[in-house]
């Protein structure tokens, strides 16, 4: 069958691809253009994507032979999943085995916002470091303190665990709450999102990109976190009203933030850049060698079992399964 592969992939990942089907792939380690991928589509039967490329119906309407899309990262918000199913088009991604990576760098982001760390690093380039003394470069303590997390799903879950080894205490919002044992084996407390906004002195965000998250934390929000909190999201940047949080910064409102996602993504809102008080990363909440690498695998995995006639490990859409099976009897 003939694939296009939109990403750069590693050899191995590639050749196992290679050895069943017909593939044309971007070599170049950036996103394919639009307009090349759209070219491309006509004659495909399966597509291997990412978050980079907006796959609506303008891509299915050109593929008609398109059987499945296999998503390398497990937020999918990118895709019209409900387009791909009234389509018979299956959608896969890749949960789990991102999940440490990017909880890594969730509370990579907590210490370095807490401590100070990207700007102290600033600061000796500068030569600014030249002596010690008791009341400079102070941040704020990270052990003991309050970690609210909202999205207490894979990764929500493995940054909660590694908050345990900080002694901090965990509380959750979540759209569903977690069953009573769950909560008590890793000794998080639920609590409504204002509350949880309230008590936090660490928010961080762990839901997926949809309708009901779209600006989740917007000025309201902000307002009800304590002055001393940092706000963390290494989800997807529309779940924060990024402009809203900018203006919140600068009234010092809260005491910091550290983002690895943006709203408009790659584009900065205005006056973040500026801000001391932000770290600001380059969405590499997945980015490990090893965890790419997994990532690949099992894109490649999705896509063979569905370009096979087999439901994907990681099916998004199982209804656009049925209606394949029906088409074929
Ligand atoms: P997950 O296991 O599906 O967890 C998402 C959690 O959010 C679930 O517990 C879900 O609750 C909850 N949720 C969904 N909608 C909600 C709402 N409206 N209000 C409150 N809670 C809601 O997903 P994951 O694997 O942890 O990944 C989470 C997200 O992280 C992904 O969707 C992706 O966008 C992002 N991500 C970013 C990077 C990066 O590079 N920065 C890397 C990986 C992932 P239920 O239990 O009710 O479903």
């Amino acid at each position: 069958m003939k694939i296009l592969v939109t990403i750069r992939l590693p050899e191995d990942a590639r050749a196992i691809l290679a050895e069943k089907h017909q593939i044309e792939a971007n070599d170049l380690d950036r996103p394919m253009e639009r307009a090349q991928m759209l070219r491309a589509m006509g004659d495909k039967e399966g597509l291997l994507s990412t978050i980079t490329d907006r796959i609506d119906a303008e891509p299915m309407g050109r593929a008609p032979h398109l059987k499945m899309i296999a998503n390398y990262g497990v937020g999918y918000n990118n895709i019209e999943v409900e387009e791909a199913t009234a389509r018979g088009i299956l959608v896969s991604n890749t949960p789990d085995v991102l999940t440490d990576a990017t909880a890594d760098i969730a509370f990579a982001l907590i210490l370095a916002t807490a401590r100070r760390i990207i700007e102290g690093d600033r600061r000796v380039r500068q030569g600014a470091f030249q002596d010690w003394a008791p009341f400079r470069f102070l941040g704020s303590e990270v052990t003991g303190k309050t970690l609210g997390i909202i999205g207490l799903g894979r990764i929500g879950e493995a940054l909660a665990r590694r908050a345990k080894g900080f002694d901090m205490p965990v509380i959750y919002y979540n759209r569903r709450r977690k069953d009573p044992l769950f909560e008590e084996t890793l000794d998080a407390r639920y609590k409504a999102l204002e509350d949880l906004l309230l008590e936090s002195d660490f928010v961080s965000l762990h839901v997926p990109l949809t309708e009901q998250t779209r600006h989740l934390i917007g000025p309201k929000e902000i307002a009800l976190m304590k002055p001393s909190a940092f706000l963390i999201n290494t989800c997807r940047g529309p779940v924060v009203d990024e402009k809203g949080l900018v203006e919140a910064l600068n009234r010092k409102e809260i005491a910091g933030a550290g983002l690895d996602v943006y709203e408009k993504e790659p584009e900065l809102a205005p006056g973040l850049r500026e801000l001391e008080n932000v770290v600001l990363l380059p969405h590499v909440g997945s980015a490990t060698g090893e965890t790419r690498s997994r990532m690949a695998y099992l894109a490649v995995q999705n896509l063979l079992e569905g370009l096979a006639g087999a439901l994907p490990t990681h099916c998004i859409n199982p209804a656009a399964f049925s209606e394949q099976e029906e088409s074929i009897t």
